[in-house]
């Protein structure tokens, strides 16, 4: 007797394209990719998407900010992963500062992981820090199944996350490269920035040009250098200037292992419609002008950016010192990982990008790119996990609606297009109230 199995059945995006399909899934494993059989075996479990709704894989966001332990108040893995569910994210890998320890030891990490354990209500995996004083020993970081490394060349924001030096970096890459791991880097320049540092302002403007394009310039030179010396593979995360794209692409024609990612806020968001004081909307590096935004979707046709991840970096709706406004007192950081995929399509289908596009930026690219190769796309031997997209529905952003923890976000009151209607784990529907479903993830051995 063949063992029972869950049947979805409807409009689904796989590597071919959009088309209707029937996707047979067993034990968590899509096992097939067919016609719609209307005889399906009536012991299988068949769920039939409505005519309105496409079944996508599972967005992949490795950018995300939990904090806990140490500052759950600003975000923990319950919220977190509620919000992820809820924006048809499936896997999302936690960031390794800002929870106290930050993950920066093999001890860090499985405090990290015994806080996030039961409370995933989707998969988690980690980053780990390269921070001065983690520098030879990042390969027990890399054998206890950590993503790759972070590192900030510039003050993190916060004390127990310091950054590495030029030398370093090249150090870390070093290390890094002797493993064929990967080093993701905050690319802002210090000494850019410590030139044109405003302490505080509510206007915009001042705080925008407080961390210039020149800021990011510098230091993805520095990057390119480094990963060049070395050969290690290196990732610049939440790329803002625009002006960073002709040394980037130059770079990877050369042969230099580099990827890129932005975040919905660069690409969504512009310079020109921030009012002073909404310091909602600080994040670093800053929103730039609409310009710049428009030379950014160009660098993601083109592929010199690889894909679209939230940077999800909640604090206290203190900390954002909404009622002062002041941009450089503020938390830098935006919330939003509920929202990426509604915010990308919505602005991507009107610059004339299809659906399928949308999705390799925000599934199957950074799958790929960060190693999780089980997820990110709907094929057969992939994990069955999914979104349930109506692509046409439009709905209005209520921060306070929103599922992670302090109900702050420059989106609220934007009417978006696209709703994610349900999410699958292993084709088991992910109820919110229910028991988690998530995983903790390890990166696969090569
Ligand atoms: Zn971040």
């Amino acid at each position: 007797m063949s063992q029972a199995q869950t049947v979805f059945q409807g409009w689904v995006l796989t590597t071919d394209g959009i088309a209707p399909h029937q996707v047979t899934v067993r034990d968590g494993t899509i096992t097939a990719i067919g016609a719609i059989d209307e005889l399906a075996d009536p012991r299988d479990d068949i769920i039939t998407l409505a005519d309105d709704e496409i079944l996508l894989p599972g967005l992949v966001d490795t950018h995300v900010h939990v904090n806990e332990p140490g500052r759950t108040e600003w975000e923990g893995f319950a919220t977190a992963t509620a919000a992820a569910a809820a924006g048809g994210v499936t896997t999302i890998l936690d960031m390794p500062l800002n929870s106290i320890p930050p993950t920066t030891s093999v001890e860090a990490l499985q405090i990290k992981r015994v806080a996030a354990d039961g409370q995933a209500a989707v998969n988690v995996g980690f980053w780990a820090g390269a921070v001065p004083d983690s520098l030879g020993q990042l390969a027990a970081l890399h054998a206890a199944g950590v993503f790759g490394f972070k590192c900030f060349l510039l003050d993190s924001g916060v004390p127990e996350f310091p950054p590495l030096s030029a030398d370093q970096l090249r150090e870390a890459m070093a290390e890094i490269a002797a493993f064929d791991g990967l080093l993701i880097v905050h690319a802002e320049d210090p000494e850019v920035v410590e030139a044109h540092r405003r302490a505080h302002t509510v206007h915009y403007r001042e705080f925008m040009n407080s961390r210039p394009p020149e800021a990011e310039i510098a230091a993805v030179g520095t990057v390119i250098a480094a990963a060049r010396a070395t050969g290690c593979r290196a990732h610049i995360v939440h790329l803002s200037s625009a002006e960073a794209l002709p040394a980037l692409a130059a770079a990877r024609s050369d042969g230099v292992r580099l990827t890129v990612e932005t975040c919905p806020h660069y690409l969504t968001l512009q310079a020109e419609d921030i009012a002073d004081g909404q310091t909602q909307f600080k994040c670093c590096p800053p929103v730039r002008d609409a310009a710049n935004r428009d030379r950014l979707w160009q660098g993601l046709a083109d592929g010199v950016i690889d894909f679209v991840v939230s940077d999800h970096s909640p604090s206290t709706i203190e900390l954002k010192r909404l009622d002062e406004g002041d941009f450089g007192a503020a938390w830098g950081g935006i919330s939003s990982l509920q929202l990426g995929l509604s915010l990308i399509w919505t602005e991507a289908r009107q610059r004339g990008y299809s659906l399928p596009q949308v999705i390799n930026w925000m599934a199957g690219r950074p799958a790929q790119v960060v190693g999780v190769p089980d997820k990110g796309a709907i094929a057969i031997g992939q994990a069955a996990d999914f979104a349930v997209f109506a692509p046409d529905e439009s709905f209005t952003v209520d921060a306070a609606a929103l599922h992670h923890r302090n109900a702050v976000t420059p989106y609220h009151g934007r009417t978006l297009i696209g709703t994610v209607r349900a999410t699958y784990l292993e084709g088991r529907r992910v109820v919110l109230d229910g028991s988690p479903l998530g995983s903790l993830l390890t990166r696969a051995a090569a």
